[in-house]
This record gives C-alpha cells, structure tokens and sequence, in this order.
C-alpha cells in the first residue's frame, strides 16, 4: 500500500511518500516546495517527481492521500476527508487561521485533480479526545462551553509519536501499543505501575503534553494553537483581561490586536530580534538583554507546565524532547532540567550536549529518564491512514 502524505502551508507544499508493506511502513521519498501559489501545481510536480524516482507508475498505485490537519472544532480523529471536512476547516479557520484555509484548499485541489484517490484526515487535537472535562473546561459560561470555547490541544501526532517510542524505549511495550492503537480501540486497562510521560514538543510552535498509561491527560494548548508556551511570533498564555484592556488603552481594534497576537507576539516580541531560537542565542551571546529574557521565559514557562503535570500525573517517568528546539537545542534541555536532583532527575550534561537520539539522557540512578525523539507526525498520519482505509473496506 502507498500513503502520501502531504503537508501544507500557505505558501509551501511539503511531501513524504511511505510503502506499506503489511504493517510495516517505510518512507521512500519525500520532497517539498517553497513559495507555491497554487497547489495543483505542486500536486502535479510532487506526481511527477514520484514517477521519475520510480516510485509510482501511475495514481492508480496510490492508496491514498493523508493530511495532518488541524483544527475542526467539534470534527476530530481521524476521518475521510470528505467535502464536509473541507466545509469543517473553512467553519473553523478563526481558531486556526494560518492552518485551516491551506488544508482546506489542499483537499479540494487533490479531489479536484485525482478524484480516484481516497484523502484522509487526521486531526491536530485528536490525541486529546479522551481528556477529563476537569481537564477540558474553561471557567466560562455554560454557552461559551456550549459555542465551543474549551482547550482542545494541537500537536497530537508529534506528541502520540514521542508518548509511544518513550514507553517502548521504558520497556512498557503494552503502554506503546495504547497509544498505537488509540484513535481504534479507545483508552485501554494497563496492567502494572501507572507510565507517566510528559512529552515537550518544541519547534516553530510548542507545547507540553501529560500522557498516563498511554493516554493524554493534559496539554498546554487550549483553544487554538496560540495558548500555553510562547511561540514563535504568537503569545503564548496571556490573561483575558489584557484584550478590553489594551483595546481601551491603545485604542487598538479587535481585528488588530489579534494580528499583533498572532504576528508580533511570542519569542519575537520577547526578544525584539528573532522568531528564531538560534538567532535569540546569538543575540543573547552578544549581550542583548531582551534576547536572554527572551530564553529564560521559554524556559521557565516549558517548567511551568512540565511542573504542573509531574504533579498532577503523581510523577514523572520520562521526561522527551521532540521537534525543531527539543532535538537540537542542548541549552533549552539543560536548563529545563536544572535543579530537579531532588525530584530524580540529574542530566548528564555532556551526553546532553551530543543531542543523541532516543538514548537516556541521564546519570544513573536518575528515577526520570530524559530523552530526545525526533519528530515523526508523517507516519503517524501514514499509518492512521491507512487503518482507516483497512477499518473501511472489512466493514463494507
Ligand atoms: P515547525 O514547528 O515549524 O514544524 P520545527 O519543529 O522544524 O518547526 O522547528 C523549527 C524551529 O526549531 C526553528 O524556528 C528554530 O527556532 C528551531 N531550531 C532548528 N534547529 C535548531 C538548532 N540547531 N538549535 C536550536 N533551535 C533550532
């Protein structure tokens, strides 16, 4: 079975091709381009490129085309990405206005050019449609509730990916298989200690994620993607106060207070210099003072929120860094880890300073492990993909 996998952006067209052969996936190709303007025309150059590797003949040898979308409100999990879902992400696209109108023109384009392709969805906030309502709820009234203002998470593959790998690098590989299976068979009973992993995924945007028994708990995402840790150049958590207040003070509009939100805010506003961690690293190098502000308040609100669900969660047994910032930067994953001997974990600074992958991180006897797993949402969405498809024609 061959999966596409396509990911978009406003203006990008990114791609990885994954071979099924029973269960076991590979990814054969993958591949992208910048500054697109229209997606049936990457649509065509990614076909064409898949055939020149040799790696379809023609459309007829694709499955089907998976999309890691991300927001459609009450619409979750995975599903077929049908006309309604590309109604649902249109609906939708206030919460998620970088996000939705991309995937939702990219749906379109692929059923308008290959119409014989199936196109899955599999949704940003599924990993969290098993949180508790005390989890869920904001403490707003009951319309607002109602209307569909509650945290919802975003991240799920990246997060589900790195829960998953970090139960089995524990050696809990029932806990693994929770987590697999999750979006088919639910939340399922573990037998033995309760695994708690918080998983930290840090990149272009970034949150926490509290995972038990292979289930997600907590999330520092709330509504949209714009809430919990500072982003790149969005805010991150900001009281509610602070809209009427600053619309009064500044005189500025609703419209342009969320433009600022969204465009200004985050580790760019912070630093006054950079959207880019290791441009904020140079800076603070040099001696820039708002650069090194910049730094430490990623960190302490990446503590704030691994601090809130080590304890909730009674306890941490791994402690993972994915995406762009996590993998890469020793610095951050240092700092976050600073100070936590007497709560069992003491890094290894110089093993921590090699960035080795899906290795413990820690000294011995450290009770919480510490580890570093790339990134994978592409398979993850491959994979669900295709169970949906599996799921779809045993049931026809
Ligand atoms: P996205 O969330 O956009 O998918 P990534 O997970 O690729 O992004 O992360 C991108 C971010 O990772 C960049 O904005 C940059 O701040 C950070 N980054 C990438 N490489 C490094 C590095 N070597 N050191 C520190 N930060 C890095």
């Amino acid at each position: 079975m061959n999966i596409l996998v396509a990911n978009l952006g406003s203006t990008s067209f990114k791609y990885r091709l994954f071979h099924f052969d029973g269960n076991q996936a590979t990814a054969v190709a993958k591949g992208g381009y910048e500054r697109v303007t229209d997606y049936g025309k990457a649509i065509d150059d990614c076909l064409a490129a898949l055939r020149a590797g040799g790696h379809l003949n023609s459309v007829a040898d694709l499955d089907a085309v998976g999309f890691k979308t991300v927001f459609g409100g009450a619409l979750t999990g995975c599903v077929e990405a049908d006309e309604s879902v590309e109604a649902a992400l249109l609906a939708t696209a206030d919460l998620a206005p970088a996000h939705n109108p991309p995937y939702a023109a990219g749906i379109r384009q692929f059923r308008e050019k290959l119409p014989s392709v199936r196109r899955v969805a599999l949704f940003e906030t599924a990993f969290y449609q098993w949180l508790p309502e005390h989890a869920h709820r904001y403490a707003v009234p009951e319309a607002w509730y109602q209307a569909g203002v509650r945290r919802y998470g975003f991240h799920g593959a990246s997060h589900k990916f790195a829960a998953e790998r970090a139960a089995e690098l524990l050696g809990r590989a029932e806990v693994a298989e929770v987590t697999r299976n999750l979006y088919q068979a639910g939340p399922s009973a573990v037998s033995g200690a309760p695994l708690r992993i918080i998983t930290c995924h840090l990149g272009g945007s970034s949150s926490v994620t509290a995972v038990c028994n292979g289930v997600s708990i907590g999330t520092s995402m709330g509504l949209s993607p714009q809430s919990g840790l500072p982003q790149n150049n969005r805010v991150g958590e900001l009281d509610s106060a602070a809209i009427p207040f600053i619309h009064r003070k500044l005189g500025l509009s609703i419209a342009e207070i969320e433009r600022q939100l969204t465009k200004e805010s985050g580790l760019l506003a912070l630093s006054g210099v950079s959207n880019d961690v290791r441009d904020i690293h140079a800076a603070a190098k040099a001696g820039n003072p708002r650069a090194v502000v910049a730094l430490d308040a990623f960190v302490h609100s990446i503590r704030h929120w691994v601090g809130a669900f080590w304890f909730q969660m009674g306890g941490c047994d791994a402690l993972v860094f994915t995406a762009g910032i996590g993998e890469n930067d020793t610095f951050i994953r240092e700092s976050v880890c600073a100070g936590l001997g007497g709560m069992g974990v003491t890094l290894d600074s110089a093993r921590n300073a090699l960035s080795p992958i899906e290795t413990d991180l820690t000294c011995a006897g450290s009770s919480t492990k510490v580890f570093i797993i790339p990134a994978n949402e592409e398979l993850v969405v491959a994979r669900e993909t295709r169970r949906l498809l599996l799921a779809k024609s045993s049931a026809a």
